[in-house]
């Protein structure tokens, strides 16, 4: 597989002044999937071996922590100033990741949605890309467009998966896990799939508590409970989405909820509203997934981020 940024480009993106944060989801040992992870949503290893050993030698990097130190102070980042991040919570942040970031003693924060964590619960997309990948159907009608697609061959499960993602993208009135309840069912699966293959297990709350205890590389954020898209969400139900999840971490890990970041981080996916609720719960600084790097005068709740994986 192709990854979505070559090893060698990786420093380009790093600045003189600017610091730049890099969004990763999952690092895992071997993709052995054929339709399932496409997209590089997890690299191997050896690729993100790579990437870091690379970022090590030409950049300077620094934590979460140290980056709104930086931002509350005005205080210069170093040349090539580089944080790593990882939404959602995989457990191989953990198992195949963290020994990377030890090797080249860099930190990193892992922001957590609550409810996958409780629960080993996939992501919407997730469970359209288990199913899709696992189904014995060879074909599915979708409600939302009336169009039939076939799903004989690996290249036509990538294609309808394809198709899934740009629907769900473009029309901010589907409600995604809705959407993931009829597919899965219609390929002949229930909707609250939880499976632990590398692609799908999350961590734990025992593994969470250990890690923040220890106060090393690993820090810990939120990004809320069931990840829906915040903007999208009555007051009553964001209300409900930043307190479960700032009070779950609170009460399984004792983490504070200095570090959160936006579901699907897109411009359309949060909003003053949600800034505003995010900071009277404490929260100070929230990166979004819109590309770019970051002067000293940024917004805290509105950092660029490069998405690597
Ligand atoms: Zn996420």
């Amino acid at each position: 597989m192709t990854p979505n940024i070559a090893p060698s480009n990786i420093c380009e993106f790093l600045h003189k002044d600017n610091l730049v944060i890099f969004l990763f989801h999952g690092v895992i040992k071997k993709q052995i999937h054929s339709v399932r992870n496409y997209t590089m949503k997890h690299i191997e290893g050896e690729l993100f071996d790579e990437y870091m050993g690379k970022l090590a030698h030409q950049g300077s990097p620094i934590s979460m922590n140290m980056v709104l130190d930086h931002l509350d102070k005005k205080k210069p980042f170093s040349p090539g100033s580089f944080a790593i991040t990882f939404d959602d919570g995989f457990e191989n942040n953990i198992s195949v990741a963290a020994p990377i970031l030890e090797k080249y003693n860099i930190p990193a924060m892992i922001y957590l949605t609550t409810d996958f964590i409780q629960n080993n619960r996939m992501s919407w997309i997730d469970r359209i890309e288990y199913a899709v990948q696992k189904t014995k159907k060879s074909k599915i009608t979708l409600q939302v467009n009336d169009n039939t697609y076939p799903l004989n061959h690996v290249d036509e499960k990538i294609n309808f998966l394809r198709v899934v993602r740009e629907l769900v993208k473009k029309t901010p009135t589907c409600n995604p896990n809705l959407f993931a309840h009829q597919v899965c069912s219609d390929l002949g699966f229930p909707s609250n799939i939880s499976s632990d293959d590398p692609l799908d297990l999350k961590l734990s709350w025992d593994q969470i508590q250990k890690i923040h205890k220890d106060n090393g590389l690993l820090s810990f954020g939120g990004h809320s409970h069931t990840h829906p898209i915040l903007s999208f969400l009555s007051s009553d139900d964001l209300s409900y989405e930043l307190d479960r999840s700032i009070s779950l971490m609170k009460h399984m890990a004792d983490i504070d909820s200095t570090h959160y970041s936006y579901p699907e981080g897109l411009a359309h996916c949060y909003s003053d509203e949600v800034i505003r609720e995010l900071k009277q719960r404490g929260v100070r600084c929230c990166p979004t997934a819109i590309q770019g790097n970051n002067s000293l005068d940024m917004d805290p709740f509105k950092l660029f981020r490069i998405m690597v994986a």
